[in-house]
């Protein structure tokens, strides 16, 4: 039967258009530097702690996760030397930010975050029919402290490293903000394993923090969705009522543990990372092309052709040539302030030796 359901859509959702994550080709040929993703296997404490979890037949499955993913959290609190009572965890960091849309936003509680940031966050706060300010950065990007206190947001992302630009900020300026704001301000710590702290710490001061991090990025886990967060107790307690009951699987659960144990490993292979990306902006370097200076495991930076041109078009062009070597970095063509820019995850060694060779290339044509 042929029914127009479209005036049984929520008002929220009408209005919204889906969220297009970065493309995710399938195939294995590609050097895919376009969603940030950690460029090493995970630890192959990992791998043990799924098939241990599976046992000889897979029994295990029949029944029930944790529903409140106990031993993560504890894994969680322990990585950041919290209690507990301060951890969350959740099917991927974008979860998290859905969860905490869905409980501190409606149609009259609003959600604003700084532009450019993660664009997923717009998304969620229409689904939730809530009014959703974009407050932009400063044209040095720094941030607009007293635009943010103005705005009556009723919760904040601070995205910290930023994404897209990879801009990392210092602890004071999470505590100017917090301090700062009556809203719930969310600290979208994706990026954080690749910068040098973590405002986690800082949940035991502020009731109103919540930090949220990912295997995603850091631990070489996007394919399981793995996210975490700390937050006071009394936030949790809000968190815990909005979930999924099941929220994680089993092997999400084990594998999760396993990585945040593996404390060794993460360190010996983000050390590799931060190594390429230094390596990677003497290249931007030498090649004359801007950038920001990153704190996170991607660079934005601008691209200029032959003739010392920039703009959309040639960065367009270099994403294309990049294309069609195979390489897969991200370009937003429909974010004015960055629309001469790409973003490029930081790769292996040898990845970012096929990016540098076709760059030099493309820049000669
Ligand atoms: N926050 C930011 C800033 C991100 O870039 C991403 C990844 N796109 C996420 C959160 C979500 O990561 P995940 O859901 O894989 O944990």
């Amino acid at each position: 039967m042929n029914t127009d359901i479209s005036k049984n859509i929520s008002s929220g959702v009408s209005k919204v258009k889906g969220y297009v994550p970065g493309e995710q080709p399938q195939t294995t040929d590609w050097v895919k530097l376009n969603t940030n993703e950690f460029p090493y296997p995970p630890s192959p404490k990992v791998r043990e702690a799924i098939i241990e979890q599976l046992g000889a037949d897979g029994a295990p499955l029949r029944l029930y996760p944790s529903p409140e993913s106990a031993k993560l959290r504890e894994a969680v609190a322990e990585y950041f030397g919290l209690g507990r009572e301060y951890a969350f965890a959740a099917n991927g960091s974008d979860d998290i930010l859905n969860l905490a849309i869905r409980a501190f936003s409606d149609t009259s509680k609003s959600v604003a975050a700084l532009q450019p940031s993660y664009s997923l966050y717009p998304v969620l706060a229409k689904i939730q029919d809530a009014s959703f300010t974009q407050i932009p950065f400063n044209a040095d990007m720094s941030i607009p402290y007293e635009k943010i206190f103005a705005s009556s947001a009723n919760i904040f992302f601070f995205t910290n490293p930023n994404a897209p630009t990879g801009i990392g900020f210092p602890e004071e300026a999470v505590r100017k903000i917090v301090e700062g704001s009556n809203a719930i301000v969310l600290v979208d710590e994706a990026y954080a394993p690749f910068s040098d702290w973590s405002a986690a710490g800082l949940v035991r001061e502020y009731d109103n923090l919540i930090v949220t991090g990912t295997s995603s990025k850091g631990w070489g886990l996007a394919g399981m969705r793995i996210g975490w967060g700390v937050a006071s107790p009394k936030i949790i307690e809000v968190l815990d009522r909005v979930r999924d009951s099941y929220n994680l699987d089993r092997l999400a659960q084990a594998a999760g543990v396993a990585a945040l144990k593996d404390r060794a490993y993460y360190g010996r292979m983000r050390a590799l990372v931060v190594e390429q990306r230094r390596l990677f902006e003497e290249f931007l370097d030498g090649m004359g092309w801007r950038y920001f200076k990153s704190s996170a495991n991607f660079v934005l930076f601008e691209p200029a052709n032959a003739r010392g041109e920039r703009g959309a078009n040639v960065a367009e062009s270099l994403f294309e040539f990049l294309k069609g070597m195979k390489i897969l970095p991200r370009y937003f063509p429909n974010e004015k302030r960055i629309e001469s820019y790409l973003r490029l995850t930081i790769g292996t060694a040898e990845q970012m030796a096929a990016v540098k060779d076709a760059a030099r290339k493309w820049a000669q044509l």
